[in-house]
This record gives structure tokens, sequence and C-alpha cells, in this order.
């Protein structure tokens, strides 16, 4: 293995070499960079011509990854007094080393209910569970307020933290649907609690389960993208 770098759409680009066992010469791209990896036989002057013949490719995947890291890292929760916890589209700033027992809301302040000088792993898991409990209640409300429009009735509803799935819906009728939605405005949310009830009617993504879910949420191909594009809080 070894670290190289070529000039790829008129800019340098280091890249990771790894001599491996294969056919031909593979790239792949992510947070750590450009790796290739390539058979014994092939010089660099072939890697290097393998690597300028996919250059704008290359620059434009490496492009997104940085960028998609940079978001990543703004949208990273700070654990401590001064931190923003995105909540129902709002900003809470958190607030340690108050006299409350357990986390409370005043005006755009979580009062989080510990000593200023708490471990950020101890304010999370206390937001968290907190966040988890008002999850409940939110979805719980909406629940209540969409199931007899579209006459159905769910089994059971849980709480999931899928790293990538905002709900789903089982035949057995469980709903579950992801409490880090509680970041989202109200309207992002009963789009989800809308969607996960309907598949209790249309358990496919067909014409038929979209127009059920537009007799209750008519804007939902709007929200839908809105969710897509919105970059989730970092936990971490
Ligand atoms: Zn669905």
């Amino acid at each position: 293995m070894s670290e190289r770098q070529a000039l790829l759409a008129g800019g340098l680009v280091a890249y990771r070499l790894e001599r491996a066992r294969r056919r031909s010469i593979g790239f792949t791209i992510g947070p750590e960079g450009l790796r290739v990896r390539a058979p014994g036989w092939a010089t660099l002057a072939v890697i290097e011509t393998a690597l300028r013949d996919k250059q704008h490719w290359i620059v434009r995947k490496l492009a997104d990854v940085r960028e998609r890291e940079a978001r990543q890292n703004a949208a990273r929760i700070v654990w401590a007094s001064g931190g923003v916890l995105p909540w129902l589209g709002q900003a809470l700033t958190l607030r340690l080393g108050n006299t409350h027992r357990a986390p409370c809301i005043a005006g755009s302040v979580l009062e989080v209910g510990l000593p200023a000088e708490a471990p950020f792993e101890t304010v999370r898991a206390r937001v968290q569970a907190w966040m988890q409990r008002e999850a409940r209640l939110h979805f719980a409300a909406r629940v209540a307020h969409y199931a007899p429009q579209l006459t159905v009735q769910p089994a059971r509803l849980m709480l999931t933290s899928a790293a990538t799935r905002w709900g789903s819906a089982s035949a057995s009728g469980v709903v579950r649907l992801n409490w880090r939605l509680l970041h989202y405005r109200p309207a992002l949310i009963d789009y989800v609690v809308a969607h996960e009830l309907a598949h209790l009617r249309e358990m496919n993504h067909g014409p038929r389960f979209w127009a059920i879910v537009e007799s209750v949420v008519p804007d939902h191909a709007r929200l839908r993208r809105e969710l897509r594009e919105s970059t989730a809080p970092q936990w971490q």
C-alpha cells in the first residue's frame, strides 16, 4: 500500500494504492478519500491513465463525499450548555446547571436538569430519554387524529431509532415511528404518521396507497422531498 498523488481535472488528488489479486483496476471513494486497487501487472503509468479516464467522475464523487461530511459535522449536536437541539422544527438551546430534576422547556431553552459539569454522555442519554417520552405522546396524539379519518386502528404503536427509516407498518397492524422525527416540524411528522397509517389499508406504494395519503395530507410529495433532503441531526 502506498500514498500517491495524481493530477486529475486540473487539481492534485491524493490516493492510496493497494496491490490486489484482481483482473482490473478498481476505484472506491469514501470518507478516507480515493482508494485504488490494482493488479500486480499494472504499472503506475497504466494506473494513472485509468485514473485520468475517470477523472471527472472521481473529482465529482470526492467533492460529494466532502460536502456530505461537512454537512454532517455541522449537524452534530453539542451535548453541553449552549448546544442546540432541533425540536419540532425550532431550535432549543440546552442549559445545564439548573435545579430542575427532569428536562423541561422554558421558551427556547431546554433545561436539561443536570449539573453543569455533567459529562456529555449523561446529557445525551438524558435528552434522548426525554425525547423518546415526548415522541410517544406526540405520535399517540397524531395517530388519534389521523386513524379515524383513514378508518384504521393500529394494533400497536412502537418507537424505533433506525438510522435510515422514519417508520414502518406491518400486516399485523404494528406501526413503528422513529423518535428522531421530533427534530422536524410538525407537518413532516404528520406526513410520516399518515403514511404509515395508510399502509394499514394498502401495504404497497401504488396509486391507491398515495390516494389514501393524499386524502389527509394533500402536500405529501413536497413534505416527502423536504424530509429526504434534510440532514438529520447527528447524535455522535
Ligand atoms: Zn411506505
